[in-house]
């Protein structure tokens, strides 16, 4: 099989026209930049991306096959019969990039085809703290499950409930690493030598990869062609500035090629450094003024509403609000650095929800004003005022028209957002919402 470039002819492209000065040209290519298809495409000797959800990228080398990441459980056996086709060398070394369940899922999978061949199991390999998460997983399931069913939608719960088992967020097949390593770790495997290093970014337990054989990075979620995510309101902390130190620790090594684990691969120096280099500038300049902010004495609510990051970067299709975005960043730098209070005297110790909402829809005249205001609001496009009176009025109303109208506006908000968590905690309310006025 011929080196297939199709993958990094369409990143090329992109990447070319979205970095032009002066902005794109008219018609500049935009995607797709993200596809779930388990195909599978070589971008270099012996070296193959899956594209599915998490990639794998597999290196052939005279001892077997090196690979990063396994997929989620959802894909673990397309992207098995993709790689299949292309190598039936045994697995030699597993690499998690990082504990995400979409990035060790599939692992089960992996393992199944390959004890079918009489393969040994592979080695597995991850940061030490990838463990650490896997027992907060267990820990905390239920908590698990319920978000990111809400994040993706229902069916994306959890994985591993086939036989008649319960559903658990991680897949009760994932393997464990065998080695776990702390800052950084050589590996040499069958001729191909890899360096792993630790870093903070989306998560605590990350890893990325430096392949001087190719001059590629492998980079896990480093880079994944949306907008960092950093900020995801439902999850544990982020680590923004870390994040975008990695990045640019990856750029003094001048690589070649970038090897993401969702998104496009990208080829050549300059592409690669403009991607890299604009995921770090978005990062530090986000944590700069999110801190300037905290130093000067401003509360959160006035950071939220002043810090911005400008439109030039994210229209980038590397760089755009789709999965997470820049104001839960902003929220995430604010946690990270100081506390959960937001500034807000009223806010440290304040009282029931459902009371304020009673005391202030008896001032307004009824919780019917509040709604009407609402959906006047609401109409007039502005749905942060419109959703934060609508839950007013239904926090201190009986009416089942209430639940039904706050329903209405949130599917009307989640319409207009741009942000994957954004709009699967907007339409899970409406979902919510609906059911509860119908009970
Ligand atoms: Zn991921």
């Amino acid at each position: 099989m011929g080196i297939s470039s199709e993958l990094l002819d369409h990143s090329a492209a992109i990447v070319d026209a979205w970095s032009m000065p002066g902005g794109p040209p008219p018609g500049a290519p935009e995607g797709p930049t993200n596809r779930v298809t388990n195909e599978l495409s070589e971008v270099g000797d012996g070296l193959a991306v899956v594209e599915s959800f998490s990639h794998v990228v597999a290196f052939r080398t005279d001892e077997g096959l090196v690979l990063f990441d396994a997929s989620s459980v959802f894909t673990g056996k397309g992207v098995t019969a993709s790689l299949r086709a292309w190598a039936d060398d045994r697995i030699h070394t597993l690499v998690y990039t990082h504990g995400h369940v979409d990035h060790v899922g599939g692992s089960g999978a992996l393992l199944a085809d390959g004890q079918e061949r009489g393969h040994a199991a592979p080695r597995v390999i991850g940061h030490e703290k990838v463990e650490a998460r896997f027992d907060r997983y267990r820990f905390t399931d239920g908590w698990n499950l319920a978000i990111n069913a809400r994040q993706f939608g229902p069916g994306f719960g959890g994985g591993g409930g086939r036989d008649g088992r319960k559903a658990t967020f991680l897949p009760g097949n994932t393997l464990a690493c065998t080695e776990t390593y702390r800052d950084e770790l050589d590996l040499s495997v069958g001729g191909l030598d890899l360096e792993l290093h630790h870093a903070h970014g989306e998560t605590d337990d990350h890893t990325w990869a430096w392949i001087p054989s190719h001059k590629a990075v492998a980079v896990g979620d480093f880079v994944a062609w949306v907008f960092p995510n950093a900020g995801n309101p439902q999850k544990v902390q982020r680590y923004p500035l870390e994040w975008s130190a990695a990045l640019r620790e990856m750029l003094t090594l001048e690589p070649e090629l970038l090897l993401p684990a969702h998104g496009l691969p990208v080829a050549g120096k300059e592409r690669v450094a403009t991607v890299l280099g604009d995921l770090a500038t978005a990062l530090e300049r986000l944590v700069a003024d999110v801190v300037a902010g905290m130093n000067g004495g401003a509360t959160l609510d006035e950071i939220v509403h002043s810090v911005r990051v400008e439109d030039d970067l994210l229209r980038r299709p590397w760089l755009r609000p789709i999965y997470d975005e820049p104001e839960f960043v902003v929220r995430n730098i604010w946690r990270l650095y100081g506390g959960w209070w937001d500034g807000d005297p009223a806010q440290l110790k304040p009282p029931p929800a459902a009371a304020l909402a009673t005391e202030l829809a008896d001032l307004a005249g009824g919780p019917g004003r509040l709604a009407a205001r609402a959906q006047e609001l609401s109409a007039a496009g502005d749905h942060r005022m419109a959703c934060q009176l609508v839950e007013l009025a239904a926090q201190a109303g009986q009416d089942p028209g209430l639940w039904h109208l706050r329903a209405e506006l949130y599917r009307a908000r989640a319409l207009t957002e741009t942000s994957l968590m954004a709009q699967g905690v907007f339409n899970e309310t409406a979902r919510s919402s609906d059911e509860r006025a119908e009970s």
